[in-house]
């Protein structure tokens, strides 16, 4: 068994089926995220690991303990939630102790915990501080803190960078990751932004409507999307619509070899996921056969990259090409090749 571990979980609100059937093994030490979009369980089954709500069916596990019907204080785990939850009448230093006051731990020990938790959240000298003179991205840390000094078993993050703006979220996602692989903690973090979780996570679980579709490291997520659904959820994606022939897709009048068929057999319906980043631009040549070719319906400068629209067999895909002085540009109605590694193209049903 492994260190947390979901049986067959399911979760009823009344008619709402929130999460169905779920089995989750998370290893120890490991930074396991629920991604998904609003509504489609992730909170839900945070709070049956948490002790909040119990499952209407199933067993939670955790380093081979059932503690399925244990309350939450018997729990092991500390949460930090989206709104950083910390006590506006104590100082910085008080919130951190609390924890460890409410645990009878002397005086001396507190001191010398929360100074060190204070540095590690790089902290140290705020401990006088009240909540109203902190910034977004100092609170959390301090709520971080404050659950880590009580050196739980299992660490939840549930959103916890929703109420940060873009710059701070973006500093916060390595904070978390870098202070998260230093404790050694396993944690599980909830999010619906796909960017945090391909940048924190060993691995992650997409989940819709209830129900987990695929678990795997962020390469395999993004490079190896299991569903039309996952492909579209994370990252950008051109699905070409098409059908399976031997060892090639149909798309319009053109053949496009392919690696793994995915599943797909001679005749099905397939979608050719090709990353914008993946496919390889160039203007019409004869000499190197191109997988596809089309024409720029547009345009687009953003600074590091130029955003091509292209017309392939009547579909639209967008090409993102890095902004270097080297690759031609390419003006609207120019005819183009297109190219890509077979290993960068996935078939989806
Ligand atoms: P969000 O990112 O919006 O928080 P989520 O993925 O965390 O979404 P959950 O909060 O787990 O989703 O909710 C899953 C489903 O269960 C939703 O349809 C929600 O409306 C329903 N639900 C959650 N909590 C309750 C509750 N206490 N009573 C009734 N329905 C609930």
């Amino acid at each position: 068994m492994s260190f947390v571990d979901f049986q067959g979980v399911t979760k009823s609100f009344g008619k709402t089926l929130a999460v169905e059937e779920l089995n989750l093994s998370i290893e120890q030490g490991e930074f396991f995220s629920l991604l998904g979009p609003s509504g489609c369980g992730k909170s839900t089954t945070l709070r049956m690991l948490a002790g909040f709500i119990a499952p209407s069916t199933g067993r939670i596990h955790v380093h081979g303990r059932d503690i399925t019907d244990l309350p939450p204080e018997a729990r092991d785990i500390g949460i930090v939630f989206q709104n950083y939850a910390i006590f506006p009448h104590m100082t910085v230093f008080d919130n951190i102790a609390f924890g460890l006051v409410e645990r009878g731990m002397d005086r001396t020990a507190i001191k010398r915990k929360v100074d060190a938790a204070l540095e590690q959240v790089g902290l140290g000298g705020y401990g006088e501080r009240y909540e109203r003179e902190l910034s977004g991205g100092q609170k959390q840390r301090v709520a971080l803190a404050r659950v880590l000094v009580i050196e739980p078993e299992i660490l939840l993050l549930d959103e916890p960078l929703s109420a940060l703006d873009k710059k701070m979220r973006e500093e916060m996602k390595f904070w978390i990751k870098n202070i998260q692989k230093s404790v050694g903690i396993t944690t599980i973090y909830v999010t619906h932004d796909q960017s945090e979780a391909l940048t924190m996570s060993d691995r992650i679980a997409v989940m819709n409507a209830g129900r987990v579709l695929q678990i795997g490291s962020p390469v395999e997520i993004y490079e190896q999307p299991n569903s039309r659904f996952i492909a579209e959820f994370i990252g950008e994606s051109n699905l070409l619509a098409g059908r399976m022939g031997e060892g090639r897709i149909e798309i319009g009048r053109s053949a496009v070899p392919i690696g793994e068929a995915g599943g797909a057999s001679p005749g099905d319906e397939v979608a050719l996921l090709l990353r914008p980043e993946q496919i390889r631009l160039e203007p019409l040549s004869q000499d190197e056969a191109p997988k596809l070719s089309g024409r720029v319906a547009d345009e687009v400068y953003q600074g590091s990259i130029r955003r091509y629209l292209v017309e392939v067999e009547g579909q639209r895909i967008t090409v993102e090409v890095p902004n270097r002085p080297d690759l031609a540009q390419l003006p609207k109605g120019a005819e183009v090749s297109l190219y890509w590694h077979p290993e960068s193209s996935v078939v989806l049903r």
